[in-house]
């Protein structure tokens, strides 16, 4: 049976994220030749409607009012929960992204529906709509079906495999005013911590160090390794502890989850709260002196040696690579 599907896009500085084209990726599965409708808060581009079009959207409904230029808790909580009460959908979908996560169960609780957060893998079989999801930090994965009522989940990034965009799809605008009032929070300014320009969460290949880089200038090796290969550069919460990186590059079980289709850990032991955050990476590749650690128990390549020498060595061999 066709569903009505309704996602949120996600954008950064103006530029929609990928997360946005996956979430609409899963839409149009489960739309099976139904209708997707892409909810944008503020504004958008003639551009980026386009964009969405040739990923699934159907239709891109802007929902406006001035205090949804950025992000807040209670303003988007308050406006999606409105869009949905307005179009009905069958189902509901949203990155699993910070912000996702902070107004999706809210949006759910106000409108009395259940949610699957946090989902990996998306099938259709026949009228069922199936979600995989991990447990257990990431140890295993169930499967959850909906039988009834409407569909409300999160997608993790960096999961769904991307359709190849339809550039003769395009899509209609609607635009409503939504009524949002007493936010909390006054956003004053943002302040970005970050190391490069590329998204943990988002990223494809992901360049980690851990306490094994011994300061913050041991973690240059690792930069210049992630710069050759456009990888974004993490690190395990002992490296951020110990003041060698900031905090935003933390991942694990209380940093960032990723799954990238290449994470390198550079002198990371592998202790079960980094694993929790990367171990459903593609390919794993563990650099570290001891070769009792149990990164290489998850690893699906290690190399036994000192970073210090094994990195750059890398490093030089990558740059012959044509790009
Ligand atoms: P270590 O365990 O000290 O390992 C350093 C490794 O570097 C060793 O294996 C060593 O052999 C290797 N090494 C040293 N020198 C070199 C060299 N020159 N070349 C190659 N290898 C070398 N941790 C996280 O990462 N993320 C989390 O989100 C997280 N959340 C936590 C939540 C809770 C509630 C708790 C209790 C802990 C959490 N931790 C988290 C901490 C976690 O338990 C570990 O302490 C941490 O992951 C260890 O980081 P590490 O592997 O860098 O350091």
């Amino acid at each position: 049976m066709s569903k009505h599907v309704v996602v949120v896009v996600e954008s950064r500085e103006g530029t929609l994220r990928n997360v946005s084209f996956e979430v609409l990726t899963a839409a149009q599965k489960i739309a099976s030749g139904g209708n997707v409708t892409a909810v944008v808060f503020g504004a958008v581009t003639e551009e980026q409607v386009q964009q969405l079009a040739q990923y699934g959207a159907d239709t891109v409904h802007v929902a406006q009012h001035a205090d949804l230029q950025t992000y807040s808790t209670d303003g988007y909580t308050q406006a999606f929960t409105q869009v949905v009460e307005t179009i009905k959908p069958d189902a509901v979908l949203i990155g699993h992204t910070a912000i996702g996560r902070d107004y999706a169960p809210r949006v759910a609780a106000r409108l009395g529906l259940g949610l699957i957060s946090d989902c990996t893998g998306v099938t259709v079989e026949g009228d069922e709509v199936i979600f995989t999801r991990p447990i257990y930090a990431g140890k295993l994965f169930q499967t959850k079906k909906v039988t009834s009522g409407t569909i409300f989940a999160t997608i993790r990034p960096n999961n769904i495999e991307l359709a190849e965009p339809d550039t003769s799809r395009t899509a209609q605008v609607t635009e409503t005013a939504v009524d949002v009032t007493n936010i909390r929070t006054v956003i004053q300014n943002i302040v970005r911590k970050t190391t490069g320009t590329i998204d943990l969460t988002e990223a494809k290949i992901i360049v980690s160090g851990g306490r094994g880089v011994k300061s913050a200038d041991g973690f240059a090796p690792i930069k210049e390794l992630a710069d050759v290969l456009g990888a974004a550069v993490g690190a395990s919460r002992a490296a951020c502890d110990a003041g060698y990186c900031d905090y935003s590059m933390q991942v694990g079980q209380t940093g960032k989850v990723v799954t990238p289709d290449l994470y390198i850990a550079c002198g990371i032991s592998g202790a079960v709260q980094h694993l929790a955050g990367m171990s459903n990476s593609k390919i794993i590749i563990a650099i570290n002196k001891d070769p009792d650690a149990p990164i290489f128990k998850v690893a699906d390549y290690g190399i036994v040696g000192d970073l210090f020498e094994v990195v750059p060595l890398l490093t030089e061999e990558f740059k012959k690579v044509p790009a």
